[in-house]
C-alpha cells in the first residue's frame, strides 16, 4: 500500500470527527459471535468452586456448566471450550478416554439440554496424568522423559471419545508432535470425517499460565512443559509448527497466548491465511481483573482494547474468560 496523501489536503482527523463516522471507517470489529467462553467441569451437583486467581472463573459440576453455558449462549457467545477434572488420576490418564469420562458425560448432557450451543473440547491428558504432564513420562535413570508417539494414541482415543459423545469441535492442546494426523486418522476411521480440528498449533511454555493450573488442576509434579510446548522467543518455529499442524489436516490453528504473541498471531494469518484463534489465557484476564479491583485501570476499556488488538492482529477467534461480559458490553 502506498500512502499518497498529504497535508493539507489530506487530514486524517476528517474522518475522526464523529462516533458514527468513526464506526464508519473502523477497520476492525469485535463481535460476541467470535468468542469462545473456556469452562471447567468435575463431578458433583451445584458445585461452583471459585478460582482464586481467576475472579468470576469456576470449577462447576455438569448441571452448572449447563447454567453457565445457557447464560453465555443467551448473551450471543456461541461456544464453549470444555475442559475436564476428573476425580481419579493414573499413569495412563484413563479418565480422559473413558465413555462416561466427565467431558464426555457433560457432552451429553449439554446437547441435549442446549444443542444449539457449540462444543470444543479440549484434548489433553494432563488433568487426567497423576504427574501432570500432557504425555506419557517414562522414567529412567533418574530423569524423566515424555514419550511422544505413544502419547498420540491416547489422545486420538480421548478425541474420538469426544467426537462420540457429541462435540462440535476437536481442540487438541498437548504439543506432541504428530498428534493432530493421528487425531485426524481415528476421527476419520470412526466415522467422525465432519468434525473439525481446532488445534493448539503455536503453544508457548508460558508463565501467563500460571491461574490455570489451580482451575485445571494440572501443575506437573515433577519438571516442567518446555520439552513439548515451544520456547517463548521462537517465531520462525511457530510457523513451521502450524505448517506441520495444517498438513496434519487441522482446519483452525491457534496461537497462545494471545497479548503478548500478537507478532506471531499477525504471522500466522499472513502466512497461512487459515481460521486462526487466539487463547486469551488466564494471567491475561487475571492481570485486567487484579487492577480493575484496585481502580487502577477501567476493566470495560481494557477488556474490550485487548479483545480488539487480538481481532486487528489476525484472530478470527477469540478464546477469553470475558467471553460473557465482553458479549454484554458489546
Ligand atoms: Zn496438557
Amino acid at each position: 500500500m502506498k500512502f499518497v496523501g498529504q497535508f493539507p489536503t489530506y487530514r486524517p482527523r476528517r474522518l475522526r470527527a464523529t462516533p458514527a463516522l468513526r464506526r464508519l471507517v473502523s477497520e476492525t470489529l469485535l463481535n460476541p459471535s467470535q468468542f469462545v467462553l473456556p469452562l471447567f467441569v468435575r463431578s458433583g451437583r451445584k458445585l461452583r468452586n471459585p478460582i482464586t486467581a481467576m475472579p468470576g472463573v469456576f470449577q462447576l459440576s455438569p448441571d452448572e456448566i449447563v447454567r453457565e453455558a445457557t447464560a453465555a449462549y443467551a448473551a450471543g457467545v456461541p461456544a464453549i471450550l470444555l475442559f475436564g477434572i476428573p476425580d481419579k488420576k493414573d499413569a495412563k490418564a484413563s479418565g480422559a478416554y473413558a465413555t462416561n469420562g466427565i467431558v464426555q458425560q457433560t457432552v451429553r448432557l449439554l446437547k441435549k439440554e442446549l444443542p444449539e450451543l457449540m462444543i470444543i473440547t479440549d484434548v489433553c491428558l494432563c488433568e487426567y496424568m497423576e504427574h501432570g504432564h500432557c504425555g506419557i513420562v517414562h522414567q529412567a535413570k533418574g530423569s524423566a522423559k515424555i514419550k511422544n508417539d505413544p502419547t498420540l494414541k491416547l489422545l486420538a482415543q480421548t478425541a474420538a471419545s469426544h467426537a462420540e459423545a457429541g462435540a462440535d469441535i476437536i481442540a487438541p492442546s498437548d504439543m506432541m508432535d504428530g498428534r493432530v494426523a493421528a487425531i485426524r486418522t481415528q476421527l476419520d476411521k470412526e466415522g467422525f470425517t465432519e468434525i473439525p480440528i481446532m488445534s493448539y498449533a503455536a503453544k508457548f511454555a508460558s508463565a501467563f499460565y500460571g491461574p490455570f493450573r489451580e482451575v485445571a488442576e494440572s501443575t506437573p509434579a515433577f519438571g516442567d512443559r518446555r520439552s513439548y510446548q515451544m520456547d517463548a522467543g521462537n517465531a520462525a518455529e511457530a510457523l513451521r509448527e502450524v505448517a506441520l499442524d495444517i498438513q496434519e489436516g487441522a482446519d483452525i490453528v491457534m496461537v497462545k497466548p494471545a497479548l503478548a504473541y500478537l507478532d506471531i498471531l499477525h504471522r500466522v494469518k499472513t502466512e497461512f491465511g487459515y481460521p486462526t484463534a487466539a487463547y486469551a489465557v488466564s494471567a491475561e484476564h487475571a492481570m485486567i481483573k487484579a487492577a480493575a479491583a484496585k481502580g487502577w485501570i477501567d476493566e470495560r476499556a481494557v477488556t474490550l482494547e485487548s479483545l480488539l488488538a487480538m481481532r486487528r492482529a489476525g484472530a478470527d477467534i477469540i478464546i477469553t474468560y470475558a467471553a460473557v461480559d465482553a458479549a454484554k458490553w458489546l
